[in-house]
């Protein structure tokens, strides 16, 4: 077995039929164990009730089933959100959330332990880059939530901890196996990039069905440039370039993330900008109040916000607000970072 896999789930196919075919498990067997995974969620190899108990032994002693541990759930007291602190095999802790909003029921997932991106207003720039995920455990971190879900998982979203464009190979692969095994639309699974241009122009070429999301932020590159010191690789200029290039091969409509910080971005002529900014491509606009992590930043009070999003009625593309669900427990947008419980 590769060193780097210590789990069931993060098996392919072929090295999955070789294990089975080591422990003295007849080929039939893959399908069943699959369906235990992916359509019965469950927790470990002795609840797989039709598989010979002998079998499950064997299949336990060779590898655990899951590569993440639940080692913590909180949850918010003022919506149902809740927040699962997983442990890797490698001993390094990932954080997602699960989240209920009329008849969606959506989860957050991380694509990498910490992050290399070092956005100013984002908790999980302050662990620094760790570790990229694999496919495994982002697909686990789904499989795990669902068992945990009393309602099934509608939607998922890559915008726990991690740049997902920086962990791409990984990234993709645990995409489209939650598209195939687990059977969640492309349109319902959202990868959120803080703009690697490159992986934005290979997403459109590959024509990978995920809906793209790019946190924008900022409508100057200067102003970018200090809240995302990234836009000094990849510069605003060259991201527009990458999302019209994108929309013109897929004719996808991207999501432009706009977390609203104090005295930042958050004024009516900055909103007027973005609109012009933004007028060119057919896209949507979701605005993120930016939620509190201690530092520089803050959030707009109530009248500044509806201001903004009064000024945004004259675009012509589509606004949302997310009004980010367990910040009480950090469990909001950029809030992530694994703290002392
Ligand atoms: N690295 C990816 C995904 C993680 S961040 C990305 O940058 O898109 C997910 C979203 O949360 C992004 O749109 C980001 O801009 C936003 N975000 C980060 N910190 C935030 C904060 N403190 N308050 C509100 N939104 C935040």
């Amino acid at each position: 077995m590769p060193e780097t896999k210590k789990s069931f789930i993060e098996l392919d196919p072929n090295e999955a039929k070789t294990l089975l075919a080591e422990v003295g498990g007849e080929p039939f067997r893959l399908a069943q164990i699959h369906n235990w995974i992916y359509k019965n969620h469950v927790a470990d190899w002795d609840e797989m009730e039709n598989i010979p108990k002998h079998l499950s032994q064997n299949l336990s002693e060779a590898l655990p089933l899951h590569p993440l541990e639940i080692i913590h759930i909180k949850g918010s007291k003022t919506e149902p959100t809740r927040k699962f602190l997983f442990k890797t095999q490698s001993g390094h802790n990932i954080e997602s959330v699960l989240m209920h909003d009329k008849d969606r029921t959506t989860v957050c997932i991380s694509s990498q332990v910490g992050c290399a991106v070092d956005c100013k207003f984002c908790a999980t720039a302050s662990m620094g880059f760790i570790k990229n995920l694999s496919a495994g455990e982002i697909v686990d971190q789904v499989l795990q939530l669902e068992r945990e879900s009393q309602k099934k998982i509608t939607n998922v979203v890559f915008m726990g901890m991690g740049e997902p464009f920086l962990n791409y190979n990984r990234v993709m692969e645990g995409a489209t196996r939650l598209n195939t095994a687990l059977g969640f639309g492309a349109r319902r699974i959202t990868i959120s990039t803080a703009g690697i241009v490159p992986k934005i122009r290979q997403m459109a070429d590959e024509n990978r069905q995920f809906k793209l999301a790019i946190s924008f932020n900022a409508i100057d590159e200067d102003r970018r440039k200090k809240i995302m010191p990234l836009t000094q690789i990849h510069s605003l200029k060259s991201l527009m370039e990458s999302a019209f290039y994108y929309y013109q091969k897929t004719k996808r409509f991207i999501t432009f993330e706009f977390v609203l910080l104090k005295g930042i971005n958050d004024s009516p002529s900055d909103g007027l900008k973005l609109i012009q900014y933004l007028s060119g491509l057919p896209c949507k606009v979701n605005v993120i109040p930016y939620n509190e992590i201690g530092g520089e930043f803050s959030r707009p009070d109530e009248q500044t916000i509806r201001e903004f999003l009064n000024t945004l009625k004259q675009a012509p593309f589509t606004v949302t607000v997310r009004w980010s669900k367990g910040t009480d427990i950090d469990a909001g947008c950029g809030q992530l970072a694994v703290k002392a419980i």
